[in-house]
């Protein structure tokens, strides 16, 4: 029984896009590298672990983000500015803009409480 060379690579199917890849460094990364030399693979393709990798990073960016938008300081200022342009600016129109503005932040607010999950 002669055993060709593709039968004696070793195949890996992607934990992600479910593709299947030869189980080599050129597809996959390595993930850890045991004592013995053995390297283990990621169970992402390479492809797949970029897109999460990137994902992952606008995740935490976003995070960051929104921390600092729901930070005290930024709710004070904004509330500041808020009543400020009101009391500056007591025209129709420019209540008319305070008020559009403020629901559009309270509005906001509630999203960002949501997902970050505060409760104040
Ligand atoms: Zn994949």
């Amino acid at each position: 029984m002669t055993e060709s060379k593709m039968s004696n690579m070793n195949f890996k199917q992607c934990n992600e896009c479910k593709e299947v890849f030869p189980a080599t460094l050129e597809y996959f990364y390595k993930n850890v590298k045991r004592p013995d030399g053995t390297i283990i693979l990621r169970r992402q393709c390479k492809k797949c672990f970029c897109a999460y990798k990137k994902k992952k990073n606008s995740e935490e960016e976003m995070k960051i983000k929104i921390k600092e938008l729901n930070s005290k300081r930024y709710l004070e200022n904004r509330a500041k500015h808020l009543v400020q342009v009101k009391e500056n600016y007591g025209k129709r129109r420019q209540a008319l803009e305070f008020q559009i503005l403020e629901e559009f932040y309270l509005m906001r607010k509630e999203e960002i409480e949501k997902m970050v999950n505060v409760s104040t």
